[in-house]
């Protein structure tokens, strides 16, 4: 538990976020091949710089395909699956739409509806053209961009928790800002939306599950009166607006729950819930903008309300 006199904290600013690895060991050396190793990811992934393995696929779109590493094939691929379901609101090719907002950068506004019809075309994630032999990826238009931030930090959070297991670790807590991933049994806090500093809703109990959450409150800016936060419709071209604050997701892999805190965004509570019962091992506690707090089921975690404004139902 968080509060033992055992507990060693190690931060570290990688991805934009803030990094916290707890250990039951002061182990430096440790602590910092987990460093390593996300950032290795990161230098793969990102597309916040102009080198990445990733930014030489956005590079070459509409010229050629362009052959990348097995990893990077296999989460382009996952992320593909993913955007092409059925009313699916993830969508690896929303880069355009990212980059034309610039939401939780330096540069953000509001587009024009002709700037936001204008990108629209180029995110359909059919677009997306791989090739398992050659391991490569082909954006078929010229202007497309994937973007894996809604699906990346889960990829690497399954990566550190593998690490740790095998360096015969077998209670840490990875934070990677939003994911949080856990071996042994750890009591993980719901931030309070909007409230300033750690302020929780409520605390949720789990043993080596991955705990994600997506919330409006993470990375927004205000324009005309208005809220615009980072996850974006893809239908639309504009953020998704409903009745959530934020949605958490408890799941075994963190890559499983970072693509559902999207989806769950797109479907809502009543829709997202239904969705829900066909995945056994995939639950979500909803925070909504009116302070209910719904959970999907409860098999494995335990959730206990901290603040008495918010309502606990289902
Ligand atoms: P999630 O809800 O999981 O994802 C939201 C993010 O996914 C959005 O920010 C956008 O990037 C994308 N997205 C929006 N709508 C959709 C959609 N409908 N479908 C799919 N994806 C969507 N931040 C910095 O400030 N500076 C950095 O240098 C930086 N580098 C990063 C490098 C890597 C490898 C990664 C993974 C992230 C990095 N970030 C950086 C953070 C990144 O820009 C996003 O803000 C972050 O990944 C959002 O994650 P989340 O878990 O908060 O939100
Ligand atoms: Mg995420
Ligand atoms: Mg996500």
């Amino acid at each position: 538990m968080p509060t033992d006199e055992r507990l060693y904290s190690y931060c570290a600013e990688l991805m934009g976020s803030p990094i916290l690895l707890k250990l039951y060991s002061h182990d430096e050396a440790l602590a910092s091949r987990i460093f390593q190793l996300i950032k290795r990811y990161e230098d793969l992934l990102t597309v916040n710089r102009a080198q990445s393995q990733v930014m030489s696929i956005n590079h070459a779109a509409g010229q050629h395909p362009v052959t990348v590493s097995l990893p990077v094939y296999a989460l382009i691929k996952c992320a593909k699956a993913a955007s092409m379901a059925q009313d699916s609101a993830f969508n690896l090719a929303i880069g355009p739409l990212v980059k034309l907002w610039r939401i939780g950068f330096q540069g953000h506004r509001v587009p024009s509806a002709a700037e936001i019809a204008e990108r629209l075309p180029l995110t359909r994630p059919q677009d997306v053209i791989l090739d398992d032999e050659a391991c490569s990826v082909f954006l078929a238009q010229a202007g497309m961009e994937i973007d894996l931030g809604a699906i990346a930090k889960g990829y690497i959070a399954d990566r550190v928790r593998d690490s740790l297991r095998q360096q015969g670790v077998s209670d840490a807590l990875i934070n990677l800002g939003g994911n949080v991933h856990t071996l042994g049994n750890w009591s993980v806090g719901l931030k309070k939306p909007f409230a300033p500093g750690d302020a929780l809703i409520g605390s949720i109990e789990v043993a080596s599950q991955s705990v994600v959450t997506s919330g409006v409150y993470e990375r927004y800016f205000e324009q005309d009166g208005k809220r615009w936060h980072h996850i974006l419709d893809p239908r639309s071209g504009y953020p998704l607006d409903n009745e959530l604050d934020s949605v958490t997701i408890i799941s075994a892999n963190s890559l499983d729950g970072d693509i559902w805190t999207t989806l769950i965004y797109g479907l809502g509570v009543v829709k997202g819930c239904a969705a829900l019962r066909h995945h056994e091992d995939i639950e979500a506690i909803f925070v909504t903008k009116n302070r209910d707090v719904i959970l999907s089921s409860q098999r494995n975690f335990r959730f206990s309300l901290l603040d008495d404004s918010y309502r606990l139902t289902g």
